[in-house]
């Protein structure tokens, strides 16, 4: 059972945000992995609080964490959570930690992540709409996204003429300089490779010695059938490229549904309705039902009620990973004529005698119709 986030950063429910901060600083700081070294507990407690703190600290993931605790969307398992069609992730941690210990330690030291001169491309986000249809089938579609490239000009070296860049003098390659306050050992950061653990005497004059530049890219991506709202697909690889032939990051593909007029769908399961006659209705009749993608004959059993609703068995979305489908579901609209010809009152008149709704002996007069009936 997961802990409340509230609780686990130790704040009332009603806290403010900057009193959110604070207790996510002061636990951050005491079971940072830089000062519990090998212990397991601080940890995964850090691991805890970081979680607690990426929702309480987003207005929108907080509204949703508030409604619907654990199961909110992005809560959780999943590392996203709302927010815009382009997000671009990797360094965030980097900078709320530079955040904190820079208020701690008067601006001394700004990072303690590790580092090396490789570095992971960052994992990037990209929001899609998918129709109906395309999820009923499957298909495949092209994404124009901005993302880092290696740099062509030095092929990710970051060094101009194929100059090599060479191991930093200062941090001997290691990207991280030991710092030390009081009782406290830190590592941080090199100033003078920015953790890189190389310099460049030559920068590539193209990406300015980062190795990498930024370019607008298409990716192909497969959309499987049955994808519904909020499906992440992986795609590996496709993320920001790393530095100094690290290997990139990947590209997740978060699935949004296009909504479709007349169709409703909850799970793998698709609804719509029909309207039918009075008389189809009382009497049943064969009907094509409309769907995504061509029709799917139904039986209307003879005296259906309005309202009623027809489950067809393997008519919905396809279910993800599988081979079952869902169910399709069709409510019957009974419509009642808003206007006769004479023929159709006559009809209706002959009908109601038959059901004993008038007299046997009534005579059908096209203008006292309704006087005749409800007399
Ligand atoms: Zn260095
Ligand atoms: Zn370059």
């Amino acid at each position: 059972m997961k802990r409340d986030y509230y609780e686990v950063l130790g704040v009332a429910k009603t806290a403010a945000a900057e009193e959110i901060k604070s207790a996510y600083r002061k636990l951050a700081l005491k079971y940072h992995p830089d000062k519990n070294p090998g212990n397991k507990e601080a940890e995964e407690k850090f691991k805890e609080i970081n979680e607690a703190y990426e929702i309480l600290s987003d207005a929108q993931k907080k509204q949703q964490y508030d409604a619907f605790g654990h199961d909110a969307p992005g809560a959780g398992g999943n590392p996203f959570g709302g927010g815009g069609s382009y997000t671009q992730y990797g360094d965030d941690m980097g900078d709320i930690f530079g955040d904190i210990f820079s208020n701690v330690f008067g601006g001394a030291a700004r990072r303690s992540s590790s580092r090396t001169s490789q570095r992971r491309g960052g994992d990037l986000r990209v929001d899609i709409e998918v129709s109906y249809a395309d999820a009923m089938k499957g298909s495949e579609v092209t994404i124009d996204i901005p993302k880092r490239e290696s740099c062509p000009a030095c092929a990710g070296s970051g060094a101009k003429d194929k100059s090599k860049p060479k191991q930093c003098p200062q941090c001997k390659g290691s990207g991280q300089v030991r710092y030390s306050q009081g009782f406290f050992s830190f590592q941080q950061e090199c100033p003078q490779c920015k953790g890189k653990g190389t310099v460049i005497d030559n920068p590539c004059p193209q990406c300015r010695g980062e190795g990498t530049v930024k370019q607008k890219k298409s990716i192909k991506v497969r959309i499987p059938a049955g994808v519904d709202e909020g499906t992440s697909l992986k795609v590996s690889g496709s993320g920001n490229a790393g530095s100094n032939g690290a290997p990139s990051g990947d590209l997740y593909v978060v699935v949004h549904m296009k909504h479709m007029q007349g169709f409703k769908r909850n799970g793998d399961d698709l609804y719509t309705e029909i309207q039918v006659s009075f008389s189809q209705a009382a009497m049943g009749m064969e009907y094509d039902v409309a769907v995504i993608e061509g029709y799917v004959k139904v039986k209307i059993p003879s005296g259906a009620q309005p309202g009623a609703t027809l489950r067809v068995r393997e008519q919905g979305f396809p279910r993800l990973g599988a081979r079952s489908r869902g169910d399709l579901y069709v409510k019957i609209n009974v419509n009642i004529p808003k206007s006769m010809n004479d023929l159709q009152k006559k009809a209706l008149f002959e009908y109601a005698k038959a059901m004993g709704e008038i007299p046997k002996d009534s005579q059908y007069q096209s203008d006292n119709f309704f006087k005749k009936i409800f007399k």
